[in-house]
């Protein structure tokens, strides 16, 4: 078969084409002042996110896996402790739990929705599987661009006095109800990996929360566990901090966000109304906007698929092929096939289309011809 197009599955070029002019400005102001490390730039970016979260306090960082490990240091979190994660999301979530010394253990999730199904919660809460250690908190992840249940995810959290950490690292710019992505769960992380929704040109994170004590205790251990000054530490931290530089780009990107988040519903809502039988699209909860990280389809015939969508031209992605509790690095925690029965049954369906907002129209209408011819067999 001939190819007739080359589709990237990211395209960052088409973006950078509209804002480059001003993301140079902003690096050169950079380059200009000098003030690499927490310069006007991250002020500046942090407060408008948390503004844009609608959220007190944003605290920019390193990445979005230190996003995720700082709040848990600020609870304190180690060996003894469990901490509930999904076992559908990118390593990093149950990772830095690891890290700490503390047992990430593994919720299953909503077959339609991805995310963190509140009854498995509440069951596992009420197992043996979390009998040898001391429940100290929740991590939902907003899978591919939605929130998770939060209303009651929280309120098992209360029930059984628990911290919620949102992984909002796939959401930023989602909504629930107009409540924006970082201002659910007591705190949240994000992620400003390139290819995230909100992306940098390197990596790059933010914590949200309206809780004080808590803001104070990880600008602390962002840099390394500073009391009154740098050279005065008062706890154990890290060095978690955003580079200025890609604080200026993101401001950059910011300018254009709403409208790519916009273009991003759009190009999903034509997916989802040109998809064939036998593709199962995924699915908006009502009262819920999407970021669309990623737009993932459940089908059977996955290996095929994505092979004849590669023929054409059309890359893919499967997020993700092996979920947590099988993979080597958790082998210690004795998880098993069978243990979380749609997680395991998902990650052996599902696949990614190329998502972002620069996709032109024609290419959706290929890609969904595509779809269409090779679901038909033709
Ligand atoms: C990307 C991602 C992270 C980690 O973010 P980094 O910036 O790559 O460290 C954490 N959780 C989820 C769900 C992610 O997709």
């Amino acid at each position: 078969m001939t190819i007739t197009k080359s589709l990237p599955f990211i395209d960052l070029k088409g973006q950078q084409e509209r804002i480059r002019a001003d993301i140079d400005r902003r690096i050169a102001r950079v380059l200009d002042h000098g003030q690499y490390i927490m310069g006007p730039e991250i002020r500046e970016l942090e407060t408008l996110l948390a503004e844009f979260a609608g959220v007190k306090h944003c605290i920019s960082c390193a990445s979005g896996t230190d996003a995720l490990l700082m709040p848990l240091m600020a609870y304190g979190v180690g060996p003894g402790d469990i901490v509930l994660t999904p076992a559908f999301t990118f390593i990093a979530t149950a990772e830095v739990v690891s890290l700490l010394g503390a047992e990430p253990v593994f919720v299953d999730i909503e077959p339609d929705t991805f995310n963190m199904d509140p009854n498995a919660l509440r069951a596992v809460l009420n197992s043996d599987r979390v009998k040898n250690g001391r429940v100290r908190g929740i991590i939902p992840v907003d899978l591919f661009g939605q929130l998770a249940n939060y209303e009651e995810i929280e309120k098992i959290a209360r029930e059984f006095d628990l911290f919620v950490i949102e992984d909002a690292a796939q959401s930023f710019g989602a909504a629930y109800r107009g409540r924006r992505a970082g201002s659910f769960g007591n705190v949240a992380a994000t992620s400003f990996f390139p290819a995230k929704p909100l992306g940098a040109y390197g990596d790059g994170g933010a914590i949200f929360t309206d809780d004080d004590d808590l803001a104070d205790k990880m600008r602390s251990i962002r840099v390394h566990g500073k009391g009154t000054h740098k050279y005065d530490n008062v706890r154990i931290g890290i060095n978690g901090r955003c580079d200025c530089i890609q604080a200026a780009v993101l401001l950059a990107k910011m300018e254009v966000f709403p409208a790519e988040l916009e273009a991003r519903g759009r190009i999903a809502q034509r997916y989802t109304n040109g998809l064939p039988e036998g593709m199962v699209a995924p699915v908006l909860g009502d009262g819920h906007t999407s970021a669309w990280a990623q737009y993932t389809l459940q089908v059977d015939n996955r290996d095929e698929m994505i092979a004849q969508l590669k023929e054409h031209g059309i890359p893919t992605a499967i997020y993700y092929p092996k979920p947590l509790h099988l993979q080597d690095a958790f082998a210690d925690l004795g998880g098993k096939l069978g243990d979380l029965p749609i997680t395991e049954r998902l990650a052996g369906t599902v696949f990614s289309l190329p998502m972002h907002p620069y996709l032109a129209e024609e290419d959706q209408d290929y890609i969904l011809e595509t779809l269409n011819k090779c679901q038909a067999g033709a």
